[in-house]
């Protein structure tokens, strides 16, 4: 990190297309001052064309690392000099640290969401019902996985993807896993202890969506966790506090993202607490 009375920050930021709307750099700039981090974090559009000269632009300019968000997830693997082992797992990379010139892929995705469920219950030995099987859902599938839990039952509406994911956890990772049809309004079985919405069901301007299951198998002391930052009050997670389930709400795993983030580009710990308020701001505009 540069010395306080260095003019030179360190560099961080996002490649993405589309780029404005991403919030995240109002967290992570938030994150930067409460610390007295010497750091910016600049929000890039860069088009599929382009990222191998945004990623070579990067390292050459020293930057400590970068988010890479839609559509780059996948395609940024190919300019990397290493992989993190989960990351690798989940085949998708949206954070990237680049130390000593080489750019090493981590996955955040699945971290953030970890580090929100290790508020409230250890990973280990617990079995999930997960609700949808795209980018959030495979990163989750495999964090969880990798941190012990003992089974993950995938439910989809596309067959096809369900599938796909629940055989890599199954192959690749020691939980169990399987595919389980959405077809009704899905009763959750009765020994599940953890259900997470990684569905984009709920998300900002369609808040009134309502995810497809059985509200009376949600029981007291389950706990919900599901994805969506905005609105983080999303009818699953009001339908579970009303039935008396421990909640965790998409904000958090986004926030946690940032501080993984952070701690990997400049080493510091950052407190999630004004990141968080950073985000409820721009989300209440
Ligand atoms: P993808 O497009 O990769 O996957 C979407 C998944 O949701 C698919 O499994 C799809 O099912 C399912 N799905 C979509 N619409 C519906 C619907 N109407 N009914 C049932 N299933 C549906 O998206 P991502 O996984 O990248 O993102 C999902 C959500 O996660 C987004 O809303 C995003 O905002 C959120 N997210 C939150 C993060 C956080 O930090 N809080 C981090 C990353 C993502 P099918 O296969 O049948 O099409």
């Amino acid at each position: 990190m540069p010395t306080p009375t260095s003019f030179l920050s360190a560099l961080t930021g996002s490649f993405a297309t589309p780029a404005a709307e991403n919030p995240t750099v109002a967290m992570i700039e938030r994150a930067y001052r409460h610390h007295g981090i010497d750091a910016r974090y600049l929000n890039c559009d860069v088009s599929s064309q382009r990222l191998g000269e945004a990623v070579r632009g990067a390292r050459a300019m020293g930057w400590a690392g970068f988010n890479c968000s839609i559509p780059h997830k996948i395609a940024v693997l190919e300019h990397l000099d290493d992989i993190a082992p989960s990351a690798a797992i989940i085949g998708a990379v949206n954070c990237v640290v680049i130390r000593d010139g080489r750019l090493i892929g981590e996955n955040t995705d699945g971290q953030g969401f970890l580090a929100s469920l290790r508020t409230v219950i250890r990973p280990a030995g617990q079995r999930l019902v997960l609700f949808g099987a795209g980018g959030a859902a495979r990163a989750i599938a495999v964090e969880t996985a990798l941190a012990g839990a003992r089974s993950i039952t995938v439910v989809n509406r596309d067959p096809a993807a369900g599938e796909e994911l629940a055989t890599l956890i199954a192959t690749r990772t020691r939980a169990a896993a399987t595919y389980a049809r959405w077809d009704r309004a899905f009763p959750i079985p009765a020994d599940t202890d953890i259900i997470v919405n990684a569905t984009p069901i709920g998300l900002f301007p369609d808040t009134a969506a309502h995810l497809d299951l059985n509200t009376d198998s949600l029981r007291p002391g389950l706990v919900v966790a599901d994805v969506i930052p905005n609105p983080p009050r999303t009818h699953l997670i009001r339908d579970a506090e009303a039935r008396g389930c421990v909640t965790l709400d998409g904000l958090g795993m986004l926030v946690n993202q940032g501080v993984l983030s952070i701690k990997l580009w400049t080493g510091v710990q950052v407190d999630p607490g004004p990141m968080r308020e950073a985000l409820k701001e721009v989300f209440e505009r």
